[in-house]
Order: structure tokens, then C-alpha cells, then sequence
């Protein structure tokens, strides 16, 4: 493994950039796997469509002809003879090339096919008869700056003389007749047939699949001989704090906060799962749990994924807890230096009661004296991996994970092995259910109409358009149609702005904060709206090509209106997959939702969440590949069963994992 800078060729504004995809140096670089393949046909002209790949072989029947179109571009055009067929041949910036193609050259010609004019719009020329195989193209996820197939030339470089690092035990490799590692990431990068390309997506599939298994099982064997704190705190105390609250708990709420007391209380550490629907009320469950962490003589902290969530819940929770005597701080990244260093003496000194941040929390170099209880919201941002944090700060506070994406029972049993679940299942009272319409694009005037009239009500409206993954190029298109398209229709009186990648987070949050005090009615966004964000004035959520979307996706972001008593609406707008779309249209129940997501295949939407901790698998899908999982999971119990002692793990990169996950619990 070597670092990024020692490759040959790749300059610092390029590492930077990879260093954005998280690639780091060139293992994780033979790590980043296509994310599609296209198959290209050894082409049947006859069979192929207008625009369709092609890769074709023939004889080179003229001259090559070269014009100028400008001082920077050229078109060479030449016909070749392909045995059956004459086809037309168009390259750009190939002019250099005539020279070497003189008539009955033999070449292989890989573009793409232009029916209606019998011509081919090559991308590349090679010399020999090469094109008779069918040709597997990987296709790689790009960023702004860098394409696909920039880095997909990166990795062809490296890729003969690397070393792979293989967690399979030879026993498991054996059971399945697996690939070898090395083998299977070469055939991933450079397909040589279909088959043998999916075996060898299976073997790196799996391989993910049994280290996050194997350390869940590891994690849950472990977690009833955890010691956790065991405080001394009066129920009848909090329940007074509970009756005191301005509404009046639900059931389920009553009985998380039940599940999370008696947690507390005991000398078992507390790795608990909240779960329920965006809007559910988890955070006040979060404030009591602190409450009661509080009376035990103990600091919280609550860990959220953004800036503005926490500068959000630092607000609500300061309303309740002043009148306490309780003392809450923020700490984020974004604290001027002063400030910083006032929160920072607070916390060693032990005056800061709760604790509210972002990832600063543990990426900052601070000891907390007193830390009993750590809340994160949106679990899956922050995995098992990251549990050592806390731990390098010899901590072992009791943890509560929050998430707004409900899984089914049974999957969350496998997937979170090693937490206990509580599941909130019941909004409050008084939520107005949101309204969800399916409208197709040929009625975008009835959508007009209905964003009219909430426009007219002084409400706001959430515009999402599906990022696209292919290019970010068509991603801005896109965004930049749909702004121009509202900018028409309610420009002018209306303020429309929109937000995406490309943005610094200070930009998003100025534009976040527009919005919030309404000096924006319309937001345009890709699907980041960042999470939890709460404006009870939004009322309505378009989301264009919802298909996109996977249906738990699709539910959260919805969950984003109807945060008050005002009438709200949520309109899907697609022309495709109209019959999955309409399970939103009849059910506002997370849960049901993600159990019908869960039955229908396909869509690589997993929970709602891709970039999920642990679970950032590079060629695993929870969902699709879930009949893996529950092998790697069966293999993984049985062979940590047989390897009590892990000292006796042959395989050195297994030991170490093991080793460095019983750190962690
Ligand atoms: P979640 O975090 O689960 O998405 P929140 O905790 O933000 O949801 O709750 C959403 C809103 O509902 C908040 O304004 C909160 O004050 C309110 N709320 C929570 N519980 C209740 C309840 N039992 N009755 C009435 N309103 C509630
Ligand atoms: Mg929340």
C-alpha cells in the first residue's frame, strides 16, 4: 500500500480531489470499484439502436479525411468495411492519426452508433481485429473535476503490481469456492466475461459482508459482560420533569424513556437504538434521558450530523433545560477560536451539564472529565467504528443511537445486532396527516397550480431534484432547468434559490437560513436537505423523478412538512415506477413503508442513507445482497466460536480486525 503522492503522475490538485471520494492512498484506490458495468456487444449492426455502444471491427476502405473545426478541434471521417457492411466512421481530435491509417488498415472502432445516418461517433481507434469479443466496460463514479474515466485510468496504472488485503479465512473461501482476492479485484477493474465477473463481485461482496457481521456478532457476544454505569436516580423526579413538559407524552415515548431509565440504572452499559419516523419525538425522549443522566451526577453529549441540527437543538433544548439549572454548550467546527477555547475550559472544568456538537465532539482533542451518556442522532452516521472514539478517551459512556429511517424488526436485529431497540411507532397527537399526490411531468401545470396556491397561503415549499450519479455536469443542468422553470412560473414574486454539492457549507447555511426566516419561499435542493431541519412554515415538498428514490427515502424527506398543525402536502412527480410510488400515496407509516421498500427489489437505496458508517460498503448492498448476509452472518458466528482464543486466527489482517473490534464494545 502506498500513499497517493508516491504515484507517478498524479498531481496535488488531483489527490485532492480523490481525497474527496475518500480515496487515500492506492488501496483504497483499487478499492473504488465501478459502480455499473455496459455490456458492449461484439455488434450486429441490425440489432443495435440510435445511440447504442458499439464495438466493431473492419477495414479501412478510403483516406481518412481530416477538417479543422477550430484551432483546438478536428474531424477525421473515413469509411471502413466490416465484411457485411460499409459504415461511416466520425473521431474528433484524431486528425494526428491519418498518417497511420492508410486503406486496408486493419482497426477496431468502439463508439457509438448513429442509425439515422449509418454513421459510428468513434471514442477510440484500435489497430488489429480486436472487436470480436464482447467488451465489459466498467463505469466509475466521478466528482466535479474528475471523471469516471480519469480515474478509472488511475487504477488501470497501478493495478498489475498491487498488494491486496484479504480478511476471508481460508475456510470460507474454501466453503464457497471463492476467488482469490487479487483475482477478483482485477476482473472487477478489467472484466473479462460475465460470469467470472460475477463471481468475482460476490467473493469482494461477501468478504464486506463477514467483517461487518463478524463484528456485530463479536459486539453482541460481548455486550451482556459490558459494565456500564449504574446510577442512582428517583423515577418520581423525573416524572415530574415529564409532567411538567408543555404536551403530554405518547405511549411509545413513555416507554423509551421507560427502556432508556431502567438502562441508566443498571450496571449493564446501555448501546441502545431509538427509532421512529422523522417527526415521532424522539428529541424530547433525548432531553429526558438526559435528564436522568443528569440527576445521576453525569455530562451528556448529543452528537448530531450537522451544524444547523445542532445549533437547532440547542435551542430547544436550552427552553427546557433553564429552567433547571442545567448548563448547556455547543461545539462545532464552525466556533470562532475564542469561543472554542471558553466551551473547551467549561467542559475540564466539569461545568457543562450537556454537551450539544458535531463530529467536533470527538475529532477535537478534548477530555471529557464526567461523561456518562452519549446521544447520536442519525445513527448510521456514526458506526461501530467510531465507538472507539470515546474509548481512545477512555471513556465508556452509555450510548443511544436516534434514527428516522425505521427498519423492520427482523432486519434491524441482523444489521444492529448488538443493540437493543425501542421503536416509536405513534406520532403525537394532532399531526395533520401529510397529503401525498403521484402527478406525471405532463402535469407539471397542475403542480404549478398547487405550488401556487401554498405560495399564495404565504407558505414555503422544499423542491428536491435527484442528484444523478453518472456526472455532475447533468446534476447542475438539471437543477439550473428546474430553478428557471419556478423562476418563470413565481419569479417575480416569489425568491427561489437552491442548494447543492458544489456549495460551501457556509453558503448552505446562509441560503438554510434564508429560508428559515422566509426570505425564501422556495428552496431548491439535491436530496441533502440536511436532516432534522425543522421549518414549520414549509408545507409543501416537490420532488422531482421520485423514482429515483427508494420509498423509506422518499418518507423521510416528506417528513420534512407537516411539522405543525398546518394542512401539508407532499407531490411525487415521475413517469416510471408509478405503482411503487403509490404505497406513499396511501400510507404515512415509516414502518410500513420500509417493510414494502424491503419486498421490492432493485433501487440502491438502502435505509434511506448511503453514506452510512459502517455500512459505506463498496460493493454490498444490505438490501440486495441480504441472503449473503445472513451466510456471512451464520459463517462469521461459527468461526468465532472456534476461534474463542484470537490469537489462534491464521489469517494476520482477521486477527487484527478482531483484536482492534474488542476494543470497541
Ligand atoms: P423527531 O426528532 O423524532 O423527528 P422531534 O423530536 O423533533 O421529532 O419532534 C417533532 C415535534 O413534535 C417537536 O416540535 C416536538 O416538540 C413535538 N412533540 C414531541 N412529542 C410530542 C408530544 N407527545 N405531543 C405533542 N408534540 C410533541
Ligand atoms: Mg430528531
Amino acid at each position: 500500500m502506498k500513499k497517493l503522492e508516491e504515484i507517478k503522475g498524479l498531481g496535488p490538485k488531483t489527490i485532492g480531489l480523490l481525497k474527496k471520494l475518500n480515496i487515500n492512498n492506492t488501496y483504497d484506490l483499487i478499492s473504488f470499484y465501478p459502480f455499473r458495468y455496459d455490456l458492449i456487444k461484439r455488434s450486429d449492426i441490425r440489432t443495435l439502436n440510435q445511440d447504442d455502444k458499439i464495438i466493431i471491427d473492419g477495414r479501412i476502405e478510403n483516406i481518412p479525411y481530416v477538417v479543422f473545426i477550430n484551432r483546438k478541434m478536428n474531424k477525421m471521417t473515413f469509411r471502413i468495411n466490416t465484411g457485411n457492411n460499409l459504415l461511416n466512421v466520425v473521431i474528433f481530435n484524431r486528425g494526428f492519426l491519418k498518417s497511420n491509417l492508410p486503406i486496408n488498415t486493419e482497426v477496431t472502432i468502439i463508439g457509438k452508433y448513429d442509425k439515422l445516418h449509418n454513421n459510428i461517433i468513434a471514442s477510440d481507434i484500435k489497430f488489429g481485429l480486436i472487436g470480436n469479443e464482447d467488451r465489459i466496460e466498467g463505469i466509475y463514479h466521478s466528482t466535479y473535476g474528475l471523471s469516471g474515466s480519469k480515474i478509472k485510468k488511475y487504477i488501470d496504472n497501478i493495478l498489475p503490481d498491487i498488494d491486496v488485503i484479504n480478511y476471508l479465512p481460508e475456510s470460507v473461501t474454501e466453503k464457497y469456492k471463492f476467488m482469490d482476492k487479487k483475482e477478483a479485484v482485477l476482473e472487477v477493474h478489467r472484466p473479462t466475461d460475465m460470469k467470472v465477473l460475477s463471481k468475482a463481485r460476490e467473493s469482494l461482496k461477501y468478504e464486506e459482508l463477514f467483517v461487518y457481521m463478524l463484528q456485530m456478532n463479536y459486539l453482541k457476544l460481548q455486550k451482556n459482560k459490558k459494565i456500564g454505569i449504574k446510577r442512582d436516580v428517583d423515577y418520581s423526579k423525573v416524572n415530574k420533569f415529564i409532567e411538567e413538559l408543555p404536551f403530554k407524552l405518547t405511549d411509545d415515548q413513555l416507554k423509551a424513556v421507560n427502556h432508556i431509565y431502567e438502562d441508566l440504572t443498571k450496571s449493564i452499559k446501555m448501546n441502545r437504538l431509538l427509532q421512529g419516523d422523522v417527526g415521532s419525538g424522539k428529541t424530547i425522549v433525548a432531553i429526558i434521558s438526559m435528564y436522568i443522566n443528569y440527576l445521576g451526577g453525569y455530562m451528556s453529549a448529543m452528537m448530531v450530523p450537522t451544524e444547523v441540527l445542532a445549533n437547532q437543538h440547542l435551542i430547544n433544548i436550552k427552553k427546557i433545560f433553564d429552567k433547571y439549572n442545567i448548563n448547556v454548550e455547543i461545539l462545532t467546527g464552525k466556533l470562532k477560536k475564542s469561543e472554542k477555547d471558553k466551551v473547551t475550559k467549561l467542559i475540564t472544568e466539569g461545568k457543562v451539564d450537556v454537551l450539544i456538537g458535531t463530529h467536533a465532539l470527538i475529532t477535537d482533542n478534548i477530555s471529557y472529565p464526567n461523561l456518562g451518556l452519549v446521544i447520536t442522532d442519525e445513527q448510521h452516521r456514526f458506526g461501530v467504528n467510531q465507538r472507539s472514539a470515546f474509548k481512545d478517551k477512555g471513556l465508556d459512556p452509555d450510548i443511544l443511537y436516534m434514527s428516522a429511517t425505521p427498519i423492520p424488526r427482523t432486519y434491524a436485529l441482523t444489521i444492529y445486532g448488538d443493540m437493543d431497540i425501542t421503536s416509536i411507532k405513534t406520532m403525537p397527537s394532532g399531526r395533520k396527516k401529510i397529503t401525498t399526490l403521484l402527478k406525471s411531468e405532463k402535469e407539471i401545470m397542475d403542480v404549478l397550480e398547487l405550488m401556487y396556491q401554498e405560495l399564495k397561503k404565504k407558505h414555503q415549499i422544499y423542491v428536491v431534484v435527484p442528484l444523478i450519479e453518472e456526472s455532475d455536469k447533468l446534476d447542475m443542468d438539471w437543477i439550473e432547468k428546474v430553478e428557471e422553470q419556478l423562476n418563470r412560473a413565481f419569479g417575480k414574486y416569489f425568491k427561489i434559490a437552491s442548494i447543492h454539492g458544489k456549495m460551501t457549507s457556509e453558503e448552505k447555511t446562509g441560503i438554510m437560513n434564508k429560508f428559515k426566516s422566509n426570505d425564501i419561499q422556495i428552496l431548491i435542493s439535491t436530496t441533502v436537505i440536511e436532516v432534522g431541519v425543522d421549518v414549520a412554515n414549509a408545507t409543501m415538498m416537490v420532488i422531482y423523478d421520485s423514482y429515483r428514490f427508494g420509498l423509506s427515502t422518499l418518507h423521510q424527506l416528506r417528513g420534512r412538512v407537516g411539522r405543525n398543525d398546518l394542512e401539508s402536502y407532499c407531490i411525487l412527480i415521475s413517469n416510471k415506477e408509478t405503482k411503487r410510488l403509490e404505497i406513499l400515496t396511501k400510507t404515512n407509516d415509516g414502518f410500513v413503508i420500509s417493510e414494502e421498500d424491503f419486498k421490492l427489489r432493485g433501487g440502491g437505496d438502502l435505509f434511506g442513507v448511503r453514506q452510512s458508517g459502517d455500512m459505506d460498503f463498496k460493493v454490498a448492498n444490505i438490501k440486495e445482497d441480504y441472503q449473503l448476509l445472513l451466510k456471512a452472518k451464520e459463517d462469521s458466528l461459527e468461526f468465532l466460536k472456534q476461534h474463542k482464543n484470537y490469537n489462534d486466527i491464521k489469517n494476520i489482517h482477521l486477527r487484527e480486525l478482531v483484536i482492534k473490534t474488542s476494543d470497541l464494545g
